[in-house]
């Protein structure tokens, strides 16, 4: 069975792409939206984003039978308990946030009985933010994973059943578990992208100039990755303080190890380490989660 009203609470590139993924989908539902920002919301109705973009939270999600919280991490808590009021009994709450245990602890004491909360994550995104950053297709053949942590067995299936429709492929995970492979998988990877970005941009010896007309494809990456919302992964670090610094600690005792390995002139091991790491890119193409076209499909310019 689908949601007959969804409201988007947020509306940058997570709510818009779900709203555009909807409309692709055929999907009957009626649509709210809201957004803190009066700018937010004017863009939102000049491009068509949500049936009706609400001025304020009680009225966008009064008579949802799906609410989805599509905001930074930090501000999950703070707004759920200004709306939670005015959620209807029987109906759901999900979120998008990319930590787990932080949104659980901060949303689910301000869930009432007879409403069921189940978290959230697609794993799919971009550099951009936005309402008008979404697009149709962010979801396909992404996972999303659903952290139910005890919720309703049918909310959490129709939920499922949502997502799919949407695009994505869909798992259920602990929450912990979540937030620890998640650090591994993106939290950590931005971290040292932002590092390398800032290393670049604090080395005088090399021009900013340089750097920009120079960028090889593994720098560009990690640009692009390092241009991703300030606030967004603020939030995620600060909410996934535990997983990151843990799996910040293992990659500095490898960073050593490689290290070592250059200064010691350890070509075998070099060899060794970059075969194995090559076999996981291997896998990420074969798992249909990236392409394999040269310079990841850019065209030449
Ligand atoms: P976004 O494009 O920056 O949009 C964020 C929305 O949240 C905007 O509507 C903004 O309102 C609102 N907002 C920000 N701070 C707020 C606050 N303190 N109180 C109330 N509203 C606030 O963000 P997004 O990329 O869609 O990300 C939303 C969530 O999805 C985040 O939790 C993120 O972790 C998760 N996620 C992101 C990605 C990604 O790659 N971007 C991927 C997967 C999951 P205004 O516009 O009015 O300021």
């Amino acid at each position: 069975m689908s949601y007959d009203r969804v409201a988007f609470v947020g509306l940058g590139l997570i709510a818009s792409s779900m709203f555009w993924a909807m409309r692709r989908a055929g999907m009957g539902a009626h649509v709210t939206g809201y957004a803190r920002s009066e700018q937010t919301r004017a863009t939102a109705r000049e491009i068509g984003l949500c049936d009706t973009v609400c001025d304020d939270l009680a009225s966008a999600v009064r008579a949802a039978n799906l609410v989805v919280l599509c905001l930074p991490v930090g501000a999950m808590g703070e707004v759920m308990a200004e709306l939670a009021p005015h959620i209807k009994p029987g109906a759901t709450v999900t979120d998008v946030g990319s930590v787990k245990r932080a949104v659980i602890e901060a949303v689910a004491p301000h869930i009432a009985p007879g409403v069921h909360f189940v978290p959230g994550h697609p794993l799919a995104g971009t550099e951009h933010s936005g309402p008008r950053a979404g697009f149709a297709e962010l979801f396909d053949n992404r996972w999303c994973l659903l952290t139910p942590n005890g919720a309703d067995t049918a909310a959490v299936a129709q939920l499922s059943d949502y997502w799919q429709a949407l695009g994505a492929k869909v798992e259920e995970m602990d929450p912990d578990h979540h937030d620890l492979v998640l650090a591994v998988t993106s939290h950590a990877p931005h971290l040292i992208a932002y590092t390398m970005v800032g290393v670049a941009d604090d080395l005088h010896r090399v021009t900013n100039s340089e750097v920009i007309n120079f960028s090889a494809t593994g720098f560009r990456d990690f640009t692009r990755i390092a241009a991703s919302d300030p606030t967004m992964w603020r939030d995620v670090f600060l909410t996934n303080k535990d997983a990151t610094l843990e799996i910040l600690g293992r990659f500095t005792e490898e960073l050593f190890a490689l290290q070592r390995a250059i200064r010691t002139g350890d070509g075998e091991m070099l060899h060794d380490y970059f075969t194995r790491t090559r076999a996981i890119r291997r896998g990420i193409i074969d798992a249909g989660q990236d392409t394999d076209a040269p310079d990841f499909g850019r065209k030449k310019s």
